[in-house]
């Protein structure tokens, strides 16, 4: 393959394909550097150079899960002695604290906690939007949606209109992991499968609930796996353009079942983090935005996915748990000050967001 006419090609308009992907993401050398730079052009094209932000906080209601996600650190047993669950009043304490903390959103994904139903997700939106009525909710996943509906007898469509109506912005994209049923099978077996996940997800998009897009990689699975799903975020995004984001979580390896059982790898090298980034910025060419997750990437390499194809740097995080559960380090909470040097430092202008990308 000749990478670099591959490049100007993209840059003059053609479509990358699943096989020329694959091709990309098998470089090796400082052809690397080439790639990185044609992504970075593009995002000039489709963002200019702002690198925009959002103020937000997570809030977890609980760590206790029915599932036993092979690459999850977060999630605890309910007689795990480090388990928790927040009644309201703590609910309402920490929606209280986001909102003097001037948060655009609230950000709130759980554990799949065995006696929760649909009712309980409906419920927690309820009372964050009763104490925070102006913040936007961006919370659960396709995951959460099945669990809940499931066990309140719902369709997962009558949960989404439950969910809005209670004040769900918009969803997380979060679940998809890698949207290829064999992975899955490896490293998820309790959670949904592909078909489900894209279901959910376009039913969302159908009742006009915006949704990010993730892909959780580095745990072992093939490029072409990675393409495969890229693939799907793609066709899905043809269809109803309802993804605000792409977002690319890094497996952080550290305290989860799989590496600790030897069935995973030590994660994504940083060759592989760079290169997700370009090849999705060229892949995902209707996906307006992607962001550079520190909480996964650490500062430092999240600051050189803004040179390869990311446009966004995600959230103030006040709060983050999950990425800490699997072993990650300084996910507490990135301050806007420490977002403007990183970008200052790219001679690039930091500007502030909201969840669906109006400038503030
Ligand atoms: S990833 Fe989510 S569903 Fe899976 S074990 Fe962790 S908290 Fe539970």
């Amino acid at each position: 393959m000749d990478v670099t006419q591959l490049l100007r090609d993209v840059q003059g308009g053609h479509r990358l394909t699943e096989e020329e992907a694959v091709d990309l993401f098998k470089v090796h050398d400082r052809q690397v550097w080439e790639i990185t730079a044609a992504a970075d052009v593009l995002r000039e094209r489709k963002n200019g150079d702002a690198v925009t932000f959002v103020r937000n906080q997570n809030l977890n209601v609980t760590n206790i899960c029915i599932n036993a996600c092979g690459f999850c650190g977060f999630s605890r047993r309910e007689s795990d002695p480090d388990s928790f669950l927040h009644d309201e009043t703590a609910v309402r304490r920490k929606v209280a604290q986001a909102r003097d903390r001037n948060v655009t959103e609230i950000c709130t994904v759980s554990g799949l906690h065995p006696a929760f139903t649909g009712e309980s997700y409906v419920d927690i939106l309820a009372v964050i939007r009763s104490e925070a009525p102006g913040i936007h909710i961006h919370a659960s996943n396709p995951m959460e949606v099945a669990y809940g509906a499931r066990k309140s007898g719902w369709t997962t469509r009558e949960m989404l209109e439950r969910m809005k109506a209670a004040g769900l912005g918009s969803m997380c994209g979060t679940a998809a992991e890698i949207l290829v049923d064999s992975v899955r099978e490896r490293i998820c077996p309790g959670k949904i499968d592909t078909a489900t996940w894209e279901e959910i997800i376009r039913e969302a998009h159908a009742l006009g609930i915006h949704t990010t897009a993730t892909i959780m990689y580095g745990s072992g699975e093939s490029i072409e796996e990675r393409v495969e799903h890229l693939a799907i975020i793609r066709r899905i995004q043809e269809d109803t353009g309802m993804f605000t984001e792409f977002v690319p979580l890094s497996f952080v390896h550290m305290n989860t079942p799989l590496f600790l059982r030897n069935a995973a790898t030590a994660g994504a090298t940083g060759r592989e983090d760079i290169l997700l980034y370009a090849v999705a910025r060229m892949f995902l060419d209707n996906v307006d935005h992607i962001q550079s997750s520190w909480v996964k990437l650490g500062r430092k390499m999240a600051q050189l996915c803004l040179l390869a194809g990311a446009d966004d740097l995600g959230g103030t995080m006040y709060e983050e748990s999950i990425s800490k559960g699997a072993g990650a380090t300084d996910t507490d909470y990135l301050d806007p000050g420490e977002m403007h040097r990183i970008a200052a430092d790219l001679g690039r202008p930091l500007r502030q967001r909201t969840t669906l990308y109006t400038l503030i």
